[in-house]
């Protein structure tokens, strides 16, 4: 990078994953083929999970997890207020309701107190909750020990949104959850374009999620019950399926595999730049304390999906708005993750006015600055100069 706009965040693509993309394209398959399994050995060998069902976006792989945990209306699940739409969303397609919990102001994670003041106003509604979606906002990983301890107490269920925390030790595992959602989005941690992978535990729910992936369609003779349809004697018919419950078309195409498999070798290195990166902020940002902070961390393990810094900028004596146009102005991307989810004009209309303090408070104060795998030293010096000559002019 260094000339030129630095976004905040971008995929890196070299020729070894054009390469692995031509050799699928040339070969017979363009959609669901031998990569899509081939792949998903890989992510779940990544991730320590024992399966790993591939589809087409990190929306899709929310959704089965959701559709599989039988989750439907009248029943619903905790979302923090601080995520991306597709969290909640991914909830409301099954029909679900959608109780948001409040996150800590300083790290804008949700925690076992705002989960448990969540399940309490779901039941105080009259909803039967069912589940709750903890998200690794910005690759911190989420105290999963007390989040496991809370909904076994309540029985509740646990879906990991792991799309910002995909390289980080034991997530995907699935150890404290009934499944983990990871995105292959481009400004993710490996990028297909489009892609989606849930991880589990559980080979019945992996199967379900396999089946409800290709149109709920089952060609396992095993599970076929009209025998006069399915089978010749004692053999099924070759072109024989069954249809037991509907489900949709979330495939992963082979080309997108094939580009997912190149990219899950350079994971490690990929993780272990933004690392050296977020490092190189940390000591260039320290000076201009309290002014810009790095966002809180409660714990040691991140996977650096976003570097995000608070700053009060009332108190600056600007707005976001303008800070964020005087760093496009000096070349500098950045972005604000997330829109708290109760602010969303749908949301708003579905359950009404709400207050959830500590994701107001995140809000506010939050800007994502650029970090991706392809970045120099240079560039962080070149962010955090940006910065400091707003701030010196602010
Ligand atoms: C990217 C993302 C998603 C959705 O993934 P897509 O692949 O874009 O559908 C869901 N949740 C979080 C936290 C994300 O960052």
């Amino acid at each position: 990078m260094s000339k030129g706009f630095l976004p905040y965040g971008r995929q890196s693509i070299d020729d070894d994953d054009v390469a692995a993309v031509a050799s699928a394209l040339r070969g017979d398959f363009l959609t669901t083929g031998p990569l899509v399994a081939e792949f998903e050995r890989a992510f779940a060998d990544k991730t320590g999970a024992p399966n790993a069902v591939a589809c087409n976006s990190g929306t899709a792989a929310l959704h089965l997890a959701a559709l599989a945990l039988d989750l439907k209306a009248g029943e619903g699940a905790v979302v923090p207020a601080i995520t991306f739409l597709a969290t909640a969303n991914a909830i409301r397609m099954t029909g679900a309701d959608v109780v948001l919990a409040d996150v800590d102001p300083a790290s804008g994670l949700v925690t076992a107190d705002t989960l448990e003041a969540a399940l309490d106003r779901g039941k105080a509604r009259g909803i039967a909750m069912r589940a709750a979606l903890p998200v690794h906002l910005n690759g911190q990983i989420c105290d999963m020990a007390a989040l496991a301890a809370v909904a076994a107490q309540r029985g509740v269920r646990l879906i990991e949104d792991a799309c910002h925390a995909l390289g980080v030790d034991g997530i995907g595992s699935a150890q404290h959850s009934a499944a983990a959602c990871f995105s292959t989005h481009p400004v993710k941690a490996i990028a297909t374009g489009e892609g989606g992978v849930v991880t589990t535990a559980d080979a019945d729910m992996a199967a379900r999620m396999r089946r409800l992936r290709s149109h709920g369609m089952s060609h396992d003779a095993a599970t076929f019950t009209d025998r006069k349809l399915g089978f010749d004697g004692e053999t099924a018919n070759p072109w024989y399926y069954e249809m037991p419950e509907v489900g949709l078309n979330y495939r992963m195409p082979d080309v997108l595999c094939a580009l997912g498999i190149s990219q899950l070798k350079k994971l490690d290195r990929f993780q272990a730049r933004r690392q050296v990166l977020a490092a190189e902020y940390d000591r260039l940002l320290a000076p201009l304390a309290p002014a810009i902070r790095p966002v809180s961390r409660p714990n040691e393990q991140h996977g650096w999906h976003l570097y995000v810094v608070h700053m009060d900028f009332p108190a600056l004596g600007t707005t976001r708005a303008r800070f964020v146009k005087a760093l496009r102005e000096q070349g500098v991307g950045s972005q604000v993750h997330y829109i708290p989810l109760h602010k969303q004009p749908y949301y708003r209309a579905l359950y009404g006015e709400i207050s959830l303090p500590g994701a107001e408070t995140y809000y506010e104060r939050c800007l994502s600055i650029p970090l991706f795998p392809g970045m120099t030293e240079r560039d962080v010096e070149r962010a955090v100069g940006a910065l400091s000559r707003i701030l010196g002019a602010t």
